[in-house]
């Protein structure tokens, strides 16, 4: 016999590689932190002593979710500025709130409120765009969270930096140095969109980006009203701008995505840019339905990523999911646009991909991260259970999660977050509350 930390025993195992894959009656494996072997279970019993052992007789086990793009701190403001368009949304609501509380302070709280949800929710990786990127990886780290932290680059100031130098210098010696090879977080650069840089800066960030071997995230062709100031500004769409200066490549993480041409989608797959479909922050700041049926079928890796809880306003990856697969469907007047098992996909390996972490999450291979979430199907609205991943889709809710493995450490037990102090996040959440509702003197 020999020893392993870990054996997990669903009653279905999708390990989303190979595709379509679902397994009965296996163990998955873990040791130092890493998915060991996955087996028939009844060669598991003979062949290794855990250290763990659990059983789990009506639970679906699956790779983490990764949220492809977030905004985690922003959390803090859900539900400040509801129902309204993307620019009065900014301009009104989150900007001048930003510009009054934003601090190392505040992006400590707000992410690990995020985390909190996150984990809760079965997701185990999320790729971040804020402020005090340093405060978010280093949050993220505490509560053994995996995420890839995007450093913003901007022209204006904020309570973070001055000008694009030095966002970008804090940028380098604060988050892309210090977490070179670490084994929870990666970094990218996260300039928030084209009208919010000059060309300089993103050359700049270009040549930085290509030193590092890290990766660009950026809000992308998100609304119409996007492309027609960009164009009545610099007398180009932002993706021909982008083209130009040399940053659609394969390093690049576009964001939304809705409104393009099949011209731009053929250039995007040809690139091999990778996108975030947010397709709920989409719908509710009325910007549109992105055509990912038409990416999908171009060859474009689509992921998705639920934006940040201000505009959509939960981070629950299994409704996320069920949403892109259901508005692919009408969207392209296709029933199986995107099949259940597509949309798992793209809430979980597509992300990885997205994310540059292929090789080390995203599906229940031996070798990766053991980055896993169980729900418990046994509810009355998740039976009967005919195919297990199309309930999973289509009628899983986030409290049936109940278990969640980061790199082999248990963080979800049952349902309880084992490592987060609760109540106090609760209080901590209401004070931000009453400091961003006090009247603006
Ligand atoms: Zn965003």
């Amino acid at each position: 016999m020999q020893h392993c930390d870990t054996l997990i025993a669903p009653r279905w195992c999708v390990p989303v590689e190979p595709a379509n894959a679902v397994l009965i009656e296996h163990a998955v494996v873990i040791n130092d932190g890493r998915i060991s072997d996955v087996l028939p279970l009844a060669d598991a019993r003979a062949k290794y002593q855990p250290s763990a052992f659990i059983m789990q007789p009506d639970h679906i086990l699956i790779p983490g979710f990764v949220n492809a793009h977030t905004h985690a701190a922003m959390s803090l403001m859900r539900g400040m500025a509801d129902d309204l368009p993307l620019e009065a949304w900014l301009q009104e609501g989150i900007w001048p709130a930003e510009k009054k509380w934003l601090s190392a302070e505040m992006v400590r709280d707000g992410t690990e409120l995020a985390i909190a949800e996150m984990i809760a929710s079965g997701t185990t990786c999320f790729s971040d765009q804020y402020f005090f990127p340093e405060i978010v990886a280093e949050t993220a780290v505490n509560l053994h969270m995996r995420a890839m932290v995007g450093t913003p680059i901007m022209e204006f100031p904020t309570a973070w930096a001055a000008d694009a130098s030095e966002y970008m210098n804090k940028a380098n010696d604060r988050v892309h140095d210090p977490y070179v090879d670490h084994p929870l977080i990666s970094t990218c650069f996260a300039p928030h969109s084209t009208y919010s840089l000059s060309d300089e800066s993103f050359i700049e960030l270009r040549v930085l980006a290509d030193q590092l071997d890290v990766r660009t995230q950026i809000h992308l062709h998100e609304t119409a009203d996007e492309l027609a100031n960009a164009l009545e500004k610099n007398g180009k769409h932002p993706f021909e701008r982008l083209h130009d200066l040399g940053l659609v490549n394969a390093s690049l993480l576009a964001v939304h995505c809705v409104h393009m041409s099949d011209t731009e989608i053929a250039i995007f797959a040809e690139a091999g840019v990778d996108i975030a479909h947010c397709p709920r922050s989409n719908l509710k700041l009325a910007s549109g339905i992105a055509p990912v049926a038409k990416y999908r079928e171009a060859g474009v890796n689509v992921a998705i990523g639920t934006d940040g809880a201000a505009s959509n306003n939960t981070l629950d990856m299994l409704s996320e999911m069920r949403m892109a697969a259901l508005l692919a469907k009408a969207t392209a007047s296709d029933a199986a646009a995107v099949s259940a098992s597509d949309a798992l996909r793209m809430a979980t390996l597509n992300g990885a991909s997205a994310l540059g972490l292929a090789h080390e999450t995203g599906s229940i291979e031996p070798g990766k991260w053991a980055d896993l979430t169980s729900i418990d199907l046994n509810r009355l609205h998740s039976q009967p259970i005919y195919d297990p991943v199309s309930q999973l889709v289509y009628t899983a809710r986030a409290d049936q999660v109940t278990d969640v493995w980061i790199a082999g450490k248990h963080l979800l037990d049952n349902g309880q977050l084992v490592h987060i102090d609760t109540d106090d996040l609760l209080q901590r959440s209401i004070e931000w509350r009453d400091r961003f509702a006090a009247p603006q003197i």
